[in-house]
Formats: C-alpha cells, sequence, structure tokens
C-alpha cells in the first residue's frame, strides 16, 4: 500500500550522491574532476542514465549533453526539476550534482507512494554548467542562447576547443544548438544547490529560497610604468604599476561603503605583474576586477566610481590605464510567485526557510529567461565550495529535498 510522500529516502539519496561521486574522484586530494564533456563527466551521466531508466523513466539526452529523465505523460509540458553533474577541476561532492540527486530522489520517492503528476516531471542533468568553455552551456542551449559562432569559438583555459573536446567523445557539436526547447514546453523549472556561501550556516537555517541573482561585470585593467631597477631608481622617480593596483585594491572598501549594498562584490582575482622579479620595479601590471551587485543601478555606480579610481590613481603613478569591458551580465529576479508557493509550502510542513539573493549563478538563472524558475539553498559549511572540504549537512539537505518534494508535488498536480 502505497504511502503518503511526506519525505523523501535520506539513505537511498546519500547512495545516488555517493554512486555519482565515484566518477572523477581524486583520493590524493579528496576532490572531484569532472569538466564538462571530459570523460568522467561523459561516464557519469551513463551511469545517472542506467539509474533512471531502472526506475522506469523515459530516459534521453539532447545534443548539448543534458540528460533527462521523464516521470509522467510522455506528451505535453513539464515541470523541470535539477541541477548539473560537472564539477571544476578539484571540486566537491555537493555542487550541482546534489541538486541532480535530490530531483531523481524526489520521483522516486513520488513514484513509490503512487502519486501520478498531471504534469509530467522531467529530471535534468544540465551539461558544463562550471563554464569550462564560459557561459552555462547545457542550460543555454536548452533555452536556446547557444550560436553556432560561439560554439565554434568556444576555448577552455588549456587552449583546448569545445568542438574537439566534443568530437574527441563522439558528440556532435553542430548538434548542439537543437537542444532549444520549443517556447511554452517548460512550464517550471526548479533546482537544488548547495549555497556557497556563509549565510544559512551562520543563520542555523536549512533552507533558503533565493529570490534573485546578483549581476557580475567583468573588468580588466592595465596599468602601464617603467620597468627599472629597484636599487637606483628612488620611490619619487618611480611609475610603479604595482604600487598602483595595490592602491586601486585599497579603495575598495570605502567605494562599496559610499556607493554599494550589503550584496556589493568587487574582487581582484588575476594579476599578471611584469617583469615579477624580485628586483624589478614593475613596469605592467594586468589585472581583472569582477563586480557584482543584485541591482544593475548599484553595478552601473559601482563600475564607473571604480574606474573613476583608477583614473586618479594611474595620473599620481605616472601610469597609463586601459580598460576593456569583457562582459556584463544583468542582475536576475527568479519568478517571485514560485518563490513564494515554495515559502508557503516550507511553512506548511515545518520546513525554516529564509528568503535570500545568491551571489553565485547558477541554471536556474538561465531557465528564469524561459519560464518560471525556483532555486532552492542548503547549507554550505564554512561558506566553501569549489574545493574538496566542501559539504553540507544531511540533515539540512534532507529538509531542502523535502521542500523540492513538496514543490514538485504541488505544481505537478500530482495525485494518487
Ligand atoms: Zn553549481
Amino acid at each position: 500500500m502505497p504511502q503518503p510522500a511526506d519525505t523523501i529516502n535520506l539513505e537511498r539519496l546519500k547512495a545516488l550522491l555517493g554512486g555519482v561521486n565515484r566518477y572523477g574522484f581524486d583520493p590524493e586530494t579528496g576532490g572531484y574532476n569532472r569538466p564538462g564533456f571530459s570523460k568522467s563527466d561523459l561516464d557519469c551521466r551513463a551511469w545517472f542514465a542506467a539509474q533512471m531508466e531502472e526506475d522506469g523513466l523515459t530516459v534521453w539526452k539532447d545534443g548539448a549533453l543534458n540528460l533527462f529523465g521523464r516521470f509522467g505523460s510522455k506528451e505535453g509540458p513539464c515541470i523541470m526539476a535539477g541541477s548539473h553533474l560537472d564539477t571544476v577541476v578539484n571540486g566537491g561532492a555537493y555542487d550541482g550534482s546534489l541538486g541532480a540527486c535530490v530531483a531523481l530522489e524526489c520521483v522516486r520517492t513520488m513514484k513509490e507512494a503512487g502519486l501520478e503528476p498531471a504534469t509530467a516531471i522531467e529530471v535534468v542533468a544540465t551539461s558544463e554548467e562550471e563554464g569550462r568553455f564560459g557561459g552555462m552551456l547545457g542550460s543555454q542551449a536548452i533555452t536556446g542562447e547557444v550560436t553556432p559562432d560561439w560554439i565554434d569559438s568556444a576555448v577552455d583555459a588549456d587552449g583546448i576547443k569545445l568542438t574537439d573536446a566534443m568530437r574527441a567523445n563522439g558528440l556532435i557539436p553542430e548538434q548542439v544548438p537543437d537542444a532549444v526547447r520549443p517556447s511554452g514546453s517548460i512550464k517550471a523549472f526548479l533546482e537544488l544547490h548547495i549555497e556557497q556561501g556563509p549565510i544559512l550556516e551562520q543563520e542555523k537555517l536549512p533552507i533558503g529560497i533565493v529570490e534573485e541573482v546578483s549581476g557580475v561585470c567583468y573588468l580588466e585593467l592595465v596599468l602601464s610604468g617603467i620597468a627599472n631597477h629597484s636599487g637606483t631608481t628612488p620611490m619619487h622617480l618611480r611609475a610603479d604599476a604595482f604600487a598602483g593596483l595595490a592602491e586601486v585594491s585599497g579603495t575598495i572598501g570605502a567605494l562599496i561603503q559610499d556607493h554599494g549594498t550589503d550584496q556589493s562584490r568587487i574582487t581582484i582575482g588575476h594579476v599578471e605583474l611584469s617583469p615579477n622579479h624580485p628586483h624589478t620595479i614593475p613596469g605592467k601590471a594586468v589585472f581583472s576586477a569582477i563586480l557584482r551587485d543584485t541591482s544593475e543601478t548599484v553595478m552601473v555606480a559601482l563600475k564607473s566610481r571604480f574606474l573613476e579610481n583608477a583614473t586618479a590613481i594611474a595620473s599620481r603613478h605616472g601610469l597609463k590605464l586601459e580598460t576593456a569591458e569583457r562582459s556584463w551580465l544583468s542582475p536576475l529576479k527568479l519568478d517571485a510567485e514560485l518563490a513564494e508557493r515554495m515559502s508557503a509550502l516550507a511553512e506548511r510542513h515545518g520546513l525554516p526557510a529564509r528568503r535570500m539573493p545568491s551571489g553565485a549563478g547558477h541554471d536556474a538563472q538561465t531557465m528564469q529567461r524561459f519560464c518560471p524558475s525556483g532555486l532552492i539553498f542548503v547549507p554550505s559549511r564554512n561558506g566553501i565550495s569549489h574545493a574538496p572540504e566542501e559539504h553540507s549537512d544531511w540533515g539540512d539537505i534532507e529538509k531542502g529535498a523535502n521542500l523540492m518534494l513538496q514543490a514538485l508535488i504541488d505544481l505537478s498536480g500530482a495525485t494518487r
């Protein structure tokens, strides 16, 4: 006799995630290596597909290597739920994979309880979310944002072309754009993901319901001065590119204080000094600045003030400044009605949750441009992700997964 589907089966979920994480595990670092379109990524997908087939789902993959398992009617629109299976190099056990596993566990729970969805549910394991080739290839292919030109030009950090990486694995790059879904074919998209930040842990809450995702502006700056002998050049006669860079970095705190919000972030994460020699004054500094906020207006203000500061500092140091905007991703609001609905479900089922923004990008934000999308966060220990130390407590995961279950039952109109 089927039982009411109030809760997922945590042990079965643990086993599923453990199965996924047999692929790409590095015993030396304790990290996971499943970069998009690597052998371990493909092997993992094949294993996940076999699991869904065993569950009796209709399983297929599209031209972008997104993997689907459909539960319910074979025709008509679906509610889609899942996340990505790929990892960064030496990544953690939960980022992405947990969301794909939770979606499948929810479907397993529903099947076991004899719940039949009125609108079909599709479990998705998206491909290449971590941006090995830039962007979020899998979800962007579903929403029709991937062009043949982009596919031709996409290259990873080692200079490997996306087209070569795909062909090496028997995949056909020309088929990626075929992954696009007809408009209206996905009624809603739901994703569970680790927070990758410290807020939920700090507030001792198991669940976050994401309302908005920060935008990202990627600037590249070049400060050019004069490389010279570090012993013979008096301090006041230098044009030291590093000194300029350091001063630019030093303005960030006050800049955010005066013109930002509590969601503002500015990071100088990549620096190249030349000649980069202990006995030579740096003649050139090339560096990145990543600006984020959940408000576009704030991002625009931060960018202009940041560049004003850099210009003034360059002139004080006798440096030439060149700037380029590499990319601009606008902030995005996830579906408000869906967030409201999930909050109500969380309350009804005694699952403590708070609304929150996301500082990191996820498939849900791509999908929001196509259909109403929702994102559930579970806490990350010490806020750490993209590292072997990444960890989320199973007690929290269980609560987040149970909210996903209730959301899927609700949205799919499932009945016995
Ligand atoms: Zn992720």
